[in-house]
């Protein structure tokens, strides 16, 4: 059987190194699986699929920690926020994934100045959507938008 850990460190290095407890310890919180996604992913990047958090590889700590705490974000605001289970637009529900994540990392003591390494690679993924393919569906096609985000939720960054 191989391991895709391993495999992905011989390729990687420790960008895969084994997630830090402190994120496992926040995701068993909230009730929230946390692994390694180790295929294709961008650096420093997360997704989530109900309450499953993937974390890519990372080069940062830092930033691993604030792309964890969005993706939590986009878990919790489905929950909380958009039990319809759509949002208005896919840009509205990255801003709301990132204001809830940051207020809960807040909550556990975690805070970053506003032009921090991190807050500046919040604000670039979130701007990353603005005109995106996704977006520009959303607002050429209302019809669309349940479509877009079935989709957004499986491949979700
Ligand atoms: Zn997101």
């Amino acid at each position: 059987m191989v391991n895709p850990l391993a495999e992905g460190q011989a390729q990687g290095g420790d960008m895969l190194r084994e997630i830090p407890t402190s994120i496992q310890e926040l995701a068993a919180t909230y009730g929230v699986s946390v692994s390694r996604h180790t295929v294709d992913t961008v650096v420093n990047e997360g997704c989530s699929a109900g309450r499953d958090i993937y974390l890519g590889k990372s080069d940062d700590p830092d930033l691993e920690l604030i792309a964890f705490f969005h993706e939590l974000g986009h878990v919790l605001s489905e929950e909380r926020v958009c039990k319809r289970g759509c949002v208005l637009s896919i840009l509205s529900g990255e801003g709301l994934a990132w204001e809830l994540g940051l207020g809960i990392a807040f909550e556990h003591g975690y805070e970053w100045k506003y032009d921090s390494k991190a807050m500046k690679y919040a604000r670039r993924c979130l701007v990353s959507y603005i005109n995106n393919d996704a977006t520009k569906i959303d607002v050429a096609e209302a019809g669309m938008v349940v479509l877009v985000q079935k989709q957004g939720r499986e491949g979700e960054q």
